[in-house]
Formats: C-alpha cells, sequence, structure tokens
C-alpha cells in the first residue's frame, strides 16, 4: 500500500491577533512531516510578554516539534497578522532565522507574491500572459498608503474619535510592508535545495512529493488570479473611487478624478511617496469614517489574495483559507468551472480553521457553512480552530466585530472548537493547542 499518515497533528499557537498554525503529517514514530501555515501577529494579549519574547518562544517550539526540520512553509498572504513572525530583525526577537533554520524545502505563497512578476502581472511569471493593469503594483502601493494611515491613526486630527484613531493604527499597521519577513520568505524559497511557489486556484501546491507530503491530496481552491477573474481586484458598488485613484491606476474601475504623478516629493527632508502625499494632502477634507473605509479597502483587497488550501488524507479533509473574503470564496464556490466539485469536496470537511479570525465576511454561509455536513453533535462531528483577539477589529454596534458573535455562537454549538483565546500561555505552558485528526 502506498505510504499515508495515519494521523495529522494541528497545533495553533497562541499569536493573538494572527495566525499560526504547525500541521504535522504522521507517518511514523520516526518519520514525521511538518508544514508551517503563517506566522504572525499585529496585537499579543495582555498578560503575554512583546513580539520580541512571544514570538521567539513560538519559532523556537515550533524548531522544537518539527525537530529543527520543516518540509515546508505557507504564508497565505502578505498582512502581517499572517508573516510578522518570519522577520529576521530584533523586532520579533529573529524569530524568523529560528524557521528559515528548519530549512523547508518548499515555500508556498500565493501567486501576487511572485518576485518576478512584473508590476502589471495579472499571474505568476510562469504563466506569464499579462495585461497593463497593475494588479501587483497596486498591491505594492498600499503598503506606502497603509505606512501614512497608522501615522494619522497615531497622531489623529482633534476631529477624529479616540475608536476611528484605534481602527486606523491597527488597519495601518496590518497592511505595512514587513520587509524583513518578505525578504526572508524570498530567500527562503530560493535557497539551494529548496523550491518557492506561487500558486492560484486549480493550480500545483508543489507540497506533494516524494519526500515532500506522500499519500496527500493538496487543492490549491484560492486566490484566482486575474485571469480567471477579476472579481478579487473589484470593489463593491458601496467603495468609494477614490480608491483606484489612490493606486495611482489608470482608471480601472472607477473614473479617474485626480491622476496621482509618478515619483516622491520632498517636503522637510522627508520624501513622501506620490500616493500618500496624495492621500495626506486629501485626509483634512475627509471625515473619519470616509478614512476608515478607504483603508478597510486595501485591508480587503489584500486578505483577497489569500491562498486557500485544502488537504486530502484518506477521506478527511483539512481546510486552511487565510484570511480570504467572499470575493475570493466566491470564484472557488461559484464561478470557477469546477465550482459544483470544490463545493462535493467541502461538504465533507472535518477541520476547518476559522477564516479570517472569524471575521463575518470570511465564512460563507449558504455555500460554505451550510454545506459543511459534519456540523452537529454525529460521531463524525467536525473539529475547527480559530486564532483570534477580542476587541481589535471592528464594532459590535454595527455587526462587524472579530469574532463575530454569532459565527462563535454557532462554531461552539456545531463543532469541536479550539479557541486561541482560551489559551492563557502561563509561564511554563506550551504555547499551543493539540487537535489531532486520525485517518
Ligand atoms: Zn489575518
Amino acid at each position: 500500500m502506498a505510504k499515508r499518515p495515519s494521523s495529522i497533528e494541528i497545533r495553533a499557537y497562541q499569536v493573538g491577533f494572527g495566525d499560526c498554525f504547525l500541521v504535522s503529517f504522521v507517518y511514523s514514530a520516526k518519520d514525521t512531516r511538518h508544514v508551517l501555515i503563517d506566522f504572525g501577529t499585529t496585537e499579543l494579549p495582555k498578560q503575554l510578554q512583546g513580539p520580541k519574547v512571544h514570538m521567539r518562544r513560538v519559532a523556537d517550539h515550533i524548531r522544537q516539534m518539527c525537530g529543527g526540520e520543516l518540509t515546508a512553509v505557507v504564508a497565505t498572504h502578505r498582512h502581517a497578522d499572517h508573516i510578522s513572525g518570519f522577520a529576521t530583525d530584533s523586532k520579533s526577537g529573529n524569530s524568523g532565522t529560528v524557521i528559515a533554520d528548519c530549512k523547508p524545502r518548499v515555500v508556498l505563497q500565493p501567486w501576487t507574491e511572485d518576485p518576478d512578476a512584473a508590476k502589471d502581472a495579472t499571474a505568476a511569471t510562469r504563466d506569464s500572459a499579462r495585461s497593463a493593469k497593475g494588479f501587483v503594483a497596486g498591491l505594492d502601493a498600499m503598503h506606502r498608503l497603509a505606512d501614512h494611515a497608522w501615522r494619522i491613526g497615531s497622531k489623529p486630527p482633534p476631529s477624529m474619535s479616540a475608536a476611528a484613531a484605534k481602527q486606523l493604527r491597527f488597519l495601518g499597521m496590518d497592511n505595512m510592508k514587513n520587509r524583513s519577513a518578505v525578504e526572508n520568505l524570498i530567500a527562503m524559497g530560493s535557497r539551494k535545495g529548496a523550491r518557492a511557489v506561487w500558486a492560484h486556484h486549480g493550480s500545483n501546491s508543489g507540497l506533494v512529493g516524494k519526500g515532500l507530503l506522500e499519500g496527500v491530496k493538496v487543492h490549491v481552491l484560492g486566490p484566482p488570479n486575474l485571469r480567471q477573474t477579476e472579481t478579487i481586484r473589484k470593489m463593491r458598488a458601496s467603495d468609494p473611487d477614490q480608491f483606484w485613484q489612490l493606486l495611482g491606476g489608470k482608471g480601472l474601475n472607477g473614473p479617474r478624478v485626480a491622476p496621482v504623478k509618478p515619483g516622491a516629493q520632498k517636503t522637510g527632508g522627508k520624501t513622501v511617496p506620490a500616493e500618500a502625499r496624495w492621500f495626506r494632502d486629501r485626509v483634512a477634507r475627509l471625515s473619519a469614517d470616509q478614512l476608515l473605509e478607504i483603508v478597510r479597502v486595501l485591508e480587503d483587497q489584500m486578505n483577497n489574495t489569500s491562498l486557500i488550501l485544502l488537504f486530502e488524507v484518506g477521506g478527511k479533509k483539512l481546510l486552511f483559507p487565510g484570511d480570504a473574503q467572499i470575493e475570493n470564496w466566491s470564484w472557488a464556490l461559484e464561478d470557477a468551472p469546477d465550482a459544483k466539485q470544490t463545493r462535493a469536496l467541502l461538504a465533507g470537511v472535518d477541520f476547518y480553521k476559522v477564516g479570517h479570525h472569524g471575521s463575518r465576511n470570511a465564512t460563507p454561509r449558504k455555500l460554505l457553512w451550510e454545506n459543511f455536513e459534519k456540523r452537529g453533535s454525529g460521531p463524525k462531528r467536525m473539529q475547527a480552530a480559530i486564532s483570534t483577539l477580542k476587541g481589535k477589529h471592528g464594532d459590535s454596534k454595527k455587526k462587524t466585530e472579530v469574532p463575530r458573535k454569532t459565527l462563535l455562537e454557532a462554531l461552539k454549538a456545531e463543532t469541536t472548537l479550539c479557541n486561541t483565546e482560551d489559551q492563557k500561555v502561563k509561564p511554563g505552558e506550551e504555547p499551543c493547542q493539540l487537535v489531532t485528526i486520525k485517518v
């Protein structure tokens, strides 16, 4: 019989508002293969020491669990709460160096992260047809805007409420470019003997093969690339037209009212990128709500570049959707030519890593949640894990709080739920909780 894991161990690390899951495929007492899916935080719970100490502690624990050898690292998308731990600088206690020392053989990221992709790419380089529409460049421009938004939130004008300033700081920080982490991910993938993979819906994950995962199927369900669908870059009708001007785009979906000139301008000895300058100059005229709405659009768009992975092992199915929101999901669940087969596959999910820390827009209710057949109290009761921190994101009055109360209640009632918030990580305690799936 072909080689196949007999169980899968999922370690959900306490990283506050962030994600960090070590997925271990156990083949025998001496042969376990480990895949690290995301490693980041934007805020740790108060009882923990800062990222310098805690993220290093998590990295050391991962190294210990995998015996210093990672089969693969997956970074679902570029947000700080998913990649900050890969940074090699002292802010995270050089946690990324510890992970790099585990020499992952595959580094899997969404197609939008391909460093060789032209700024106008619609797909990873190896897929190579391109249009002149600047999606990758747009994602990049966001980081500069995010940086500026964070600064405004840190020194808010008197007219801005404390709550709005707090949200702006959070969203700004999440979307800032994490240069050290991004560079480490590229370096890990280009190491001799390693392979970098940039995947999209339907493409090969690169995780399966001799010496990698064996007896496991990995389906890449998202993100679609722009030749499959443009929805991941389209915004809803209610979104401000300003967004596309902010990106300096060529009027992709909205009117081109105030074109942004390329280049940067020096102000007071500091170089301000063109986009940020445009942003700054208009900030004074925007209400706090409008400002937040623009930054939220940036946040949503990056979430929609999230990898969605489904692992299938001997009839057991594990779903890791990163922070994919509805626009990314809708391709896999509704619009893709194989959407019907995908829904049939997902009906049998045994383990669900709850999307986007339990936000309301990442677990499509009808097509995903209600389609899970193992919800409820049967002997095959579904397991789930959520990594989240209350009070960080959204607003309960607007029913946008994360985690969303109604979703959390449904998860508690209908699945066996592991919630990182329940883990206080007292001194001497392990920084993770363990979920075991028998195959
Ligand atoms: Zn996230």
